[in-house]
């Protein structure tokens, strides 16, 4: 070990700082250098090379020695000679008596199928062409709009006509470019899109679906997107292809995260490596559970808290990654979320971070430390999903029956005005009638997620029909777009789940984590069935991006510019002054009303005489204009938005 790390000082040197190591394998073709962290009272270290990612006997066994971290920990290593490339590794680590068995270690970036062997690959040789080139696309927090989708959903049924159905290269296909574009949205959040263990990568041919919130390498694309889960290159290059495409149509791409939890505890790299130093344990010894998955990390511990920022930062860098929705935010702390936006802020600041400002279960650490959404405020930077918007406009999530604001009951219309504003300060939203909150929780509207759907629950046209029982085609529709245009008209970042716009169903299932593709896929042949709705969507989203009213990014410019009409029940109006671009917000529509009517019958707004362009009525929206007419007494029709401008 001496003579080798004297061959290699000059060139290794960088691996040998305290706390080193993101890094557990440096690959160069003339020798691989492995490095694996531990605990002090380690025992033993030996590391595996293999032929093949599963199966056989191992080709060389090696015992690691152990050096100094600069902390408490020890950080095993060697370097073997030779060209590794193509070869297959794991580490085993002992304590006490007790080998913990084979594992990839914790921060593996390549592995072989299943993800129980690293690999030992040329990382730039997964580069596409032109990858060194590609850039994140421009865009804001405040014009983002999100469209969250799961890679099988999306793209698996063959009315959708793809060559790579439920891959991640789908989404470079034309195809899925051309109806993103059409659409408008400009950001795609990929559900959990790293290794995961609840699909058999050897056995892609029995169709198995999961959302895949069951981490196993957090730093690895999942092989079951890929078309060749064998080989550790594939994934990788496939991964960076679809980023590439995506970037090149000027879409952004945000990763879903899932650092709360693990698939399971014995079977954890994390545990294999450092016993029970990844997650909290309640005072009995057994494992605290705010994930409901049976496990909950400690990001407040310092390997947990490091292994979060490297990975965050792993994947912008070799992935060119624009955002991280982070699954169970409420799980971690503070600190260490404004940790992670600091690190991100150094890379670039318009890098995205948002999440679930809940835990699913009590966590084992004080609750004013964790990231919940209430926190939001301290935490600069960092938006959480907003579930008063949403259980305002549909019904709570705890009974799928119960009703809200678009089934025309009164009493929502506060919570509804708190998304409108994004969550911010504002004179006429009276905090103590919001749904769940009782503070404004943004500082800024960009920490506030809008949305009425995503991949829990059900999703909108299923949440629909078990509200509000014998609803019409006519009428599905016409609450579906006001749902939207509550949302697309919100200060905060809107937020809408995968064909929404195609007007999709999960034929009444409320979590369909593991249904089969039947339930989850979405139908393209309702493009068709329903053009109007993929109209209106699109119609809408056009408006907002083309004008800055709609997400002025700015808790002073919409406390100044955003004012609410007289409350009538049901009815959420607001106007936003005109005289924005004396404000530097370039804007050149004048005067905007927006009316959001949920009742059965159209009813009246005032607003000041002059003739006004009318962009969103019915079932229609377009920027261009759709009809004029005069202000004084102005008609809302029933069910549905309408918006309007001088
Ligand atoms: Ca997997």
């Amino acid at each position: 070990m001496k003579i080798l790390n004297r061959i290699f000082s000059c060139a290794m040197a960088f691996l040998f700082t305290a706390g080193a190591a993101a890094q557990e394998l440096t690959y160069s073709p003339t020798g691989s250098r492995f490095d694996i962290e531990t605990l002090p009272g380690a025992k033993a270290v030996t590391l595996r090379i293999y032929n093949d990612g599963i199966g056989g006997k191992p080709v060389k066994i090696i015992k690691l020695k152990a050096n100094p971290t600069g902390g408490d920990n020890l950080l095993w290593q060697t370097l073997v000679k030779g060209d590794l490339k193509g070869k297959f590794y794991t580490f085993d680590v002992k304590y006490d008596k007790k080998w913990q068995g084979e594992t990839p270690g914790v921060f593996a970036t390549a592995v072989g199928v299943n993800g129980r062997r690293g690999a030992v690959i040329d990382m730039n040789a997964t580069n596409p062409d032109g990858w060194l080139q590609d850039v994140r696309p421009d865009i804001a927090p405040k014009d983002l709009v999100l469209y969250e989708l799961h890679h099988r959903d999306f793209s698996i049924d063959c009315s959708g006509g793809f060559k790579y159905p439920g891959k991640f290269l789908a989404l470079s296909e034309p195809r899925a470019i051309e109806h993103l574009k059409r659409l408008g949205v400009n950001a795609v959040h990929i559900l959990p899109s790293f290794d995961y263990a609840s699909i058999d990568e050897t056995n892609l041919a029995a169709n198995k679906y999961n959302w895949g919130y069951d981490p196993l390498n957090y730093n690895v694309p999942e092989g079951g997107y890929s078309t060749d889960p064998y080989n550790p290159v594939t994934r990788i290059r496939e991964f960076k292809l679809m980023v590439q495409a995506l970037h090149r149509a000027g879409i952004k791409v945000i990763l879903d995260v899932v650092y709360n939890h693990t698939y399971s505890v014995d079977g954890s790299p994390f545990q294999k490596v450092m016993p029970n130093e990844f997650y909290r344990l309640n005072a009995d010894g057994s494992y605290s559970n705010g994930s409901g998955c049976g496990n909950e990390t400690a990001s407040e511990h310092e390997v947990m808290r490091r292994f979060m920022v490297e990975s965050v930062k792993y994947w912008v860098n070799e992935y060119h990654i624009d955002g991280f929705r982070f699954d169970l935010m409420g799980v971690h702390d503070i600190e260490t979320m404004n940790l992670i936006r600091r690190e991100l802020n150094a890379i670039d600041p318009a890098i995205y971070v948002y999440g679930e400002g809940w835990s699913a279960g009590t966590c084992a650490y004080p609750h004013d430390k964790l990231a919940m959404k209430a926190a939001t405020d301290q935490m600069p930077g960092i938006a959480a999903f907003s579930d008063d918007i949403r259980d305002a406009l549909r019904g709570p999530f705890s009974d799928d029956t119960k009703p809200a604001f678009l089934a025309g009951i009164k009493g929502h219309e506060q919570s509804i005005m708190f998304g409108i504003v994004g969550g911010v300060q504002h004179p006429q939203v009276n905090i103590k009638s919001v749904n769940y909150s009782d503070h404004f929780w943004c500082l800024q509207p960009t920490q506030l997620i809008s949305y009425v759907s995503c991949h829990d629950d059900m999703c909108l046209v299923d949440r629909l029909k078990a509200s509000i029982p014998g609803i019409t085609t006519d009428e599905l529709i016409r609450l579906d777009l006001l749902a939207q245009t509550a949302v697309f008209t919100s200060q905060g970042v809107p937020f809408m789940l995968s064909g929404e716009e195609m007007l999709r169903d999960k034929k009444g299932v409320h979590n369909s984590f593991e249904s089969p593709d039947s339930i989850n896929h979405l139908d393209w042949n309702n493009l068709e069935l329903y053009p109007q709705v993929m109209s209106y969507y699109s119609g809408l989203i056009d408006i907002r991006k083309k004008h800055p009213a709609f997400h002025m990014g700015s808790a002073e410019l919409v406390r100044n510019n955003l004012e609410f009409l007289p409350q009538q029940d049901c009815l959420v109006a607001f106007h936003i002054k005109g005289g924005l671009r004396l404000q530097g917000v370039s804007e050149n529509w004048g005067d905007i009303y927006v009316a959001l009517n949920a009742n059965k019958r159209p009813v009246t707004i005032t607003v000041p005489d002059g003739d006004y362009t009318v962009v969103v009525r019915n079932i229609k929206a377009d920027e261009r204009g759709i009809a004029t007419i005069r202000g004084g007494q102005v008609t809302v029709p029933a069910q549905s938005a309408l918006i309007f401008h001088n």
